[in-house]
């Protein structure tokens, strides 16, 4: 398919799908404000995230990685109201914009943001597990540790999902230690025994595996 193609498909889809309303048009613009990267998931990916969450009937997922929360929000969203996020990220700042993001869009009550590095954090939050739904979209180094983590503490039938699987394209020729990892990663979803996993070939790649 032509670039030019695909980029009119992904209006139609976008535009079809993925409206947003005015609390993620507001946590974008925030992300923006507060100068945070612009690397947040797309709209389209945002609903992709809820509606897999829907999909699996979640009631308690983990992010690992928030930044503004903007994908959070898509997340959370989908749970019920008794339902959990708990959200793991490492720079304060991004926390505190997550923060006012997740109250803004009114389900600051079902996310339980967690300050720190997730290779720590994650070593305590199993105990709150098992989970439906962890999403991974951190330091790429580490997405082999976050999956294998993922694999241990997601219920049977529940999704590991993970942004960024192609790198760009740099999966196809890792040159960095990032590109390394997440071809590392790649194969370890394909290959674990505890899991069952696909790339959907959406913008920069979406894995996704449901834990058998
Ligand atoms: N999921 C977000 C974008 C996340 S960007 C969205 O789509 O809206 C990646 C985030 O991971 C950044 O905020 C970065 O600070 C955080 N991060 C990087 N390394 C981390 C680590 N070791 N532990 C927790 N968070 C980390
Ligand atoms: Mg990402």
């Amino acid at each position: 398919m032509s670039d030019n193609l695909r980029e009119q498909f992904d209006a139609y889809i976008s535009d079809l799908f993925a409206r947003e309303d005015d609390a993620l048009r507001w946590i974008q613009a925030e992300t923006v404000r507060n100068a945070l990267p612009a690397i947040s998931v797309r709209a389209v990916e945002g609903h992709l995230l809820g509606w897999l969450t829907r999909l699996v009937g979640a009631r308690i997922a983990v992010e690992i990685g928030v930044l503004g929360g903007y994908s959070g929000t898509w997340i959370a969203r989908s749970l019920p109201e008794d339902g959990r996020l708990y959200a793991v990220e490492k720079v304060e700042k991004h926390a505190a914009v997550a923060r006012a993001a997740f109250d803004y869009a009114g389900i600051g009550d079902r996310v339980e943001l967690l300050q720190g590095d997730a290779m720590d954090v994650l070593k305590g939050l199993g105990e709150k597990g098992p989970f439906d739904l962890v999403f991974i979209d951190a330091d790429k180094e580490s997405y082999p540790v976050y999956l294998d983590w993922a694999a241990d503490n997601v219920r049977s039938g529940g999704l590991v999902v993970a942004h960024n699987a192609y790198q760009q394209g740099a999966v196809l020729e890792p040159q960095s230690e990032s590109n390394r990892a997440m071809d590392s990663f790649n194969r370890a979803m394909a290959s674990d025994p505890r899991l069952d996993g696909m790339i959907l070939p959406l913008y920069d790649g979406m894995a996704v595996a449901r834990r058998r």
